[in-house]
């Protein structure tokens, strides 16, 4: 074991601080990664703040942070993958148990034994999983990805999460030219979704409570925006979509979204909420819509994911912070008011 700098919640009430955490010595196949930067997810804010309390109460102390990219410093024994000094990058998976059919199918997303980068039980430690907001991890080799040379790290970090949840159901769902897609909320996980339904090649319309996200919105990809408090602009989009992606991290009607459905359309949730949704019945069954979820990818997807971000130029746009700044960003997440990811700049942490 060894100790390192993070930044972590001691309750659900309280900010997250400067703390010293024990990692284990990477051994066998792990990997251990100086971090570099950090994007801030709003599942950051909602386990921090213990509002998942219902499913996935949270442990504590909390250190959250699953958008990691850094450098290798050390690799154990039997380490193939990697070598000292190589870009590595690790998102909301640690650990799967490698032989469900989920494992086997390369969909570690779905294996019911995952270990999650933070606020999991920790098989090493006996303790709980500690994330990204951190100076270093250890990560079996299996679930760190390689980063293209090309893109800037700090706006690569939002891929590993914000990215893989926006690409896989994007992929899932055959988002592609002739389609016409609407991204739901342009915050971290939307406009990622933009970016990508647009290299795809679809329609894509973005919906947002913000008026002026507009002009970004339209710089990021969308061919159109609508305000979605406007009842009129909805109106004109009725019955015409064939895939929608809700990236929303609050309570909203998505009863308004489903009728923008054609025949057959899905609209697919990735934000997650607080509080359940409520759905209308009638929604769905005329025009045989469906509703469905999709939780982050798998670990071959997000190396294809990042191999297409590499090929495209594709990365966040990100506000970098300085980590003494973590608390200040959570309450601007609140408040809608990020453009459009922050990712910590990790050498702040050389300082606490
Ligand atoms: P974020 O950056 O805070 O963006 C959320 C966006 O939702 C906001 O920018 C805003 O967009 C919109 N919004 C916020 N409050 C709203 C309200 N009351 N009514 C309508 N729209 C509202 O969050 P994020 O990091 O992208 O995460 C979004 C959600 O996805 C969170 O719940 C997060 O936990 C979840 N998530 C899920 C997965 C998964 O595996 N499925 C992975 C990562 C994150 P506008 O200003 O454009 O309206
Ligand atoms: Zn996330």
């Amino acid at each position: 074991m060894y100790n390192a700098k993070a930044y972590s919640a001691a309750s659900a009430t309280s900010p997250l601080a400067s703390s010293v955490i024990e990692r284990r010595d990477p051994t066998g196949k792990d990997v251990q990664i100086e971090i570099l930067f950090c994007g801030v997810c709003h599942s950051d804010l909602h386990t921090a703040r213990n509002e998942w309390r219902e499913v996935f109460p949270t442990m504590y102390p909390c250190v959250p942070g699953h958008e990691i990219v850094g450098r290798v410093t050390k690799v154990g024994s039997d380490v193939t993958k990697f070598k000292v000094g190589d870009l590595a990058a690790v998102g909301c998976l640690v650990k799967t148990d490698g032989t469900c059919p989920e494992c086997q199918a390369g969909l570690e997303q779905f294996c019911h034994n995952m270990t999650l980068t933070y606020n999991s039980p920790d098989a090493h430690t006996g303790k709980v999983t500690y994330g990204g907001y951190s100076d270093s991890i250890v990560v079996d080799q299996h679930f760190v990805l390689h980063v293209p040379k090309n893109l800037d790290l700090a706006a690569t970090a939002p891929l590993l999460c914000a990215g893989i949840t926006t690409w896989s159901p994007l992929r899932h769902w055959g988002v592609t030219k002739g389609k016409k897609v609407g991204i739901v909320g342009l915050g971290g996980l939307g406009h990622m979704g933009v970016k990508f339904a647009h290299a795809l090649g679809a329609h894509t319309v973005v919906f947002t409570t913000s008026p002026g996200k507009t002009e970004d919105a339209l710089r990021l990809g969308a061919d159109e925006v609508v305000v979605s408090r406007n009842p009129e602009e909805m109106a004109k989009h009725i019955a015409s979509f064939d895939f929608i992606l809700d990236c929303v991290s609050a309570d909203h009607d998505i009863n308004a979204y489903i009728q923008l459905l054609k025949r057959d359309g899905n609209l697919t949730l990735v934000g997650a909420p607080e509080k359940p949704l409520q759905v209308a019945a009638f929604g769905l069954l005329f025009g045989r819509h469906s509703l469905s979820g999709s939780p982050i990818g798998g670990i071959a997807e997000t190396q294809e994911m990042l191999d297409f971000c590499g090929e495209h130029n594709i990365t966040a746009d990100v506000e970098v912070i300085p980590i003494q700044k973590i608390n200040e960003a959570y309450e601007r997440l609140l408040k809608s008011d990020v453009k459009y990811r922050f990712s910590i700049d990790m050498a702040s942490l050389k300082s606490e």
